[in-house]
């Protein structure tokens, strides 16, 4: 039976061929594809989609467009719309078959496997809505993304394969869900017209958005044949750099037409917030899109790069929750990148030069040429096997891309490809003594690995010249480049100079330290990977410059932890209160919440005689705006009971040493009004026993400038306050149970306090929480 969406395309699609002009197209089609004597009913439709879209400037090939679908080698909608869109593109111009097929996906085989890949993606996507709107959930949402994944995969088996693996996920149906949603059915049934018009509208916004694809603005991998720079050199001339069609015909033959990324960071630190951001472009365009993103090791200065360093990047990657399709490794081309450099030389596009560091800088901010620019390229042949044999001195040759020394561009002033390093690599070995520059390897490796879009960040923008241009020396595929904005984060520093110079000289106690912005750091205060992507998510795709406030990522680690962590009780400056109106040996166990007001589940909590508060939470002088304990006032112990301040005792020197008080059980009832402030306590678990303690690390900005980074003397403005560690707070047990092995993710709300972590330090019987964030600014410190 056709669905209500055919029949409504049937209906426009009969309105318009009584519009004669219309008419007149669509003969025009059937005949020109000589199909007059009838067709299939889906092959009419797509007649109909030519007729009524093609592109007036392509009207030379639309006969070979027609030949394909009567040859059913292009079957569905989605393959025409990447055939007209590839034909509007060439319009007049002559037709490369690869490029229009691989556009139109045809022959594309998507196998079961892939298939059932990217349905389980998109189940895995949306499973908390499956688990909760089971049967009822909306199946398109999860079958635009299988779409969006597999383009040109057949649409029934697509569709059979969802309902197989969302029947695999939920199980059985059940009774309940063959019974309609309650709210509409009631809607419906009682009231008027259009009232019930308005119901259905409403739970049409109810149903969440799919998740817009902040990358949409990109081109897909197929429409890369678009000038991507014009070079202008210094003599006028005028060079657009561009694909090929052969050149892309290839590249997408090799990917299938997936989108392909990478996150190429080099390991030469730890990864920060910043990179977060780097990882939801670069992996996120992949997952939103079903394509592929390497994490690439851009590993070209041996002397700075650590396996300590690739070791942790290949932990945090996972552990931000993004799975790389392959690791790879700039190095791992080594070979390919010499014998691009050989060709390079060959072709007259770079030389071997031995101006030293200085001598080059002098010459280009003279915009004169090196001496050795114009040598013959057998000699720089000779010189640059010498080189990469060893015979050579560090520094005494480089080789140097032959660009435009006058270009206003500088980064087009004869860029160095190659320098002499007598070290190992650590991930080579002691393969080479010469090694690539990032300039000349970062593109290549680009096109080697089929990038289809090479993202980063904005003061590469200036590069796109050489990038390109080096890429066309060498008649390479080229991949989409876009740029956006670095990630900075106020009163605090993100570029791993600064970062390694804070740990290596020791302002910080290591890359994990919780004040710092690293991922690990991050990890280590109790940030969950949830609240950096969310984060990241909301600072979005940008190019914008400029300082994101701490605030915006507070919000979401506040966002994610109110929804995660458990609510326990403990006191950080504990101030003894004995209650004088229970006996001395008194002990109880009251009830308190895990997630009060969400949920009833409950734990216990020991009340005594004696029960710690904060410390800030007493004032002698009371106020109208404190909601603390003063003498003769009353307060309550939250999930216990109201105690009202009866005494002060004080040591020798006057500091306030303990407070009596007197508690009331029967505090609940008609006319009694329980205190308006509540505070959290702790009670010696057992009479006599004081309670468990921890140590409590508070955290605040790193920095007392919002933008350290902008100031050379920036070590100087660092916030001698922002640790502040507590060794006698006390935990209620449940607390003090906490799990110390399971170091990550072990997150409480402490109430009143803020959400805190266990911290790795923690061994057993000595419990180390760090303070994540406090539950608002305005709470006291
Ligand atoms: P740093 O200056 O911190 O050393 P980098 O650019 O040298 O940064 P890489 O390891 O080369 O660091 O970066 C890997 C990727 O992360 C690159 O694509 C880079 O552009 C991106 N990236 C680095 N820092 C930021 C940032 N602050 N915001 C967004 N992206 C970033
Ligand atoms: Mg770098």
């Amino acid at each position: 039976m056709a669905t209500r969406e055919e029949q409504e395309a049937e209906a426009t699609r009969l309105g318009a061929v009584k519009n004669a002009k219309f008419r007149k197209s669509l003969v025009d089609v059937i005949k020109e594809a000589g199909l007059e004597g009838g067709c299939p009913k889906q092959q009419g439709a797509l007649l109909y989609t030519v007729a009524s879209k093609f592109p007036g400037n392509a009207l030379a090939h639309r006969a070979t467009l027609l030949d394909y679908i009567k040859a059913e080698k292009i079957k569905s909608n989605a393959q025409l719309d990447g055939a007209l869109e590839h034909l509007a593109h060439v319009g007049p111009g002559a037709l490369d078959a690869a490029a229009f097929e691989a556009a139109a996906g045809v022959g594309v085989v998507v196998s079961a496997e892939e298939l059932a890949a990217a349905v389980g993606a998109a189940v895995e996507a949306h499973a908390a809505r499956l688990r909760e709107e089971r049967y009822h959930a909306n199946l398109n949402i999860l079958f635009a993304d299988v779409r969006r994944a597999l383009p040109w995969a057949d649409v029934g088996e697509a569709r059979a394969e969802l309902d197989r693996q969302v029947t695999a996920f939920l199980g059985p149906r059940t009774a309940a869900d063959d019974v309609k949603p309650e709210k509409k059915k009631k809607k419906k049934a009682a009231e008027p017209k259009a009232k019930a018009e308005e119901a259905k509208a409403d739970t049409k916004k109810e149903e969440p958005a799919p998740a817009a694809d902040p990358f949409a603005f990109l081109p897909r991998p197929e429409q890369n044949n678009k000038v991507h720079t014009t070079v202008h050199f210094s003599d006028g001339r005028k060079l657009a750099i561009s694909n090929t069609p052969e050149q892309l015909a290839a590249h997408l033959r090799a990917t299938g037409g997936r989108v392909v990324t990478r996150f190429p960071p080099e390991p030469n630190g730890y990864l920060h917030i910043g990179h977060a951001k780097a990882m939801f472009i670069d992996f996120g365009m992949a997952a939103q899109t079903g394509g592929q993103c390497y994490l690439r090791f851009d590993d070209t200065n041996p002397e700075a790069e650590k396996q300590e360093y690739i070791d942790h990047i290949q932990e945090i990657v996972s552990w931000m929750g993004w799975t790389p399709s392959a690791v790879t490794y700039s190095s791992d081309y080594f070979a390919e990148l010499h014998a691009f450099a050989v060709r390079l030389i060959e072709t007259g596009n770079a030389y071997v030069c031995h101006q030293t560091a200085e001598e080059i800088k002098a010459s280009r901010e003279a915009r004169a040429p090196s001496p050795w620019r114009d040598r013959p390229a057998a000699e720089s042949l000779a010189l640059f096997e010498d080189m990469r044999r060893g015979l050579v001195d560090e520094g005494a040759a480089t080789l140097r891309m032959r660009m435009d020394h006058r270009n206003e561009n500088y980064n087009m002033f004869d860029l160095i490809a190659y320098r002499i390093k007598f070290v190992d690599h650590p991930h080579a070995g002691d393969a080479w003594c010469v090694y690539p520059s990032y300039d000349f390897t970062h593109c290549l490796v680009d096109a080697l690995e089929n990038v289809t879009h090479s993202m980063c960040t904005l003061e590469f923008e200036s590069r796109r010249a050489s990038f390109f241009w080096l890429l066309e020396a060498l008649g390479t595929y080229k991949p989409v480049v876009w740029e956006y904005a670095r990630l900075n984060i106020t009163n605090n520093v993100l570029s791993k100079r600064r970062l390694n110079r804070l740990v290596t000289e020791r302002w910080v106690s290591g890359w994990d330290d919780p004040r710092l912005l690293t991922l690990a750091g991050l990890r280590r205060r109790g940030v969950t990977p949830r609240a950096i992507n969310a984060f990241c998510r909301e600072v979005g795709v940008t190019r914008s410059e400029g300082e994101v406030h701490t605030h915006k990522l507070d919000h979401h680690i506040r966002a994610d932890l109110d929804e995660t962590a458990p609510r326990r009780l403990a006191v950080l400056r504990p101030l003894r209160v004995r209650i004088t109106n229970l006996p001395a040996d008194h002990l109880e166990q009251v009830e308190a919440l895990h997630f009060p007001g969400r949920a009833a589940d409950a734990y216990a909590v020991p009340f005594s005689a004696v029960v710690y508060i904060e410390a800030s939470d007493f004032r002698e002088q009371d106020e109208k705006s404190f909601y603390g304990l003063a003498p003769g006032k009353t307060v309550m112990l939250r999930y216990a009971y109201p105690i009202t301040c009866t005494g002060v005792v004080k040591d020798e020197a006057g500091a306030v040493v303990e407070l009596e008080a007197t508690y009331e059980r029967d505090f609940r009832g008609e006319g009694k009004k329980p205190p308006k402030g509540v505070l959290n306590w702790v009670a010696q678990p057992r009479p006599g026993v004081e309670p468990p303690t921890f140590e409590a690390r508070l955290y605040d900005v790193l920095f007392l400038s919002q933008s350290p980074a902008s100031s050379e003397k920036w070590l100087e403005e660092l916030n001698p306050k922002s640790l502040e560690v507590l060794k006698g707070a006390y935990a209620s047990p449940a607390l003090a149970a906490a799990t110390v092995g399971d170091k990550y993710e072990y997150v409480f709300q402490l109430e009143r306090l803020g959400y805190f972590c266990v911290d790795p330090d923690s061994t057993p019987g000595s419990l180390v929480l760090n303070r994540t964030c406090t539950l608002r600014d305005s709470y006291p410190k």
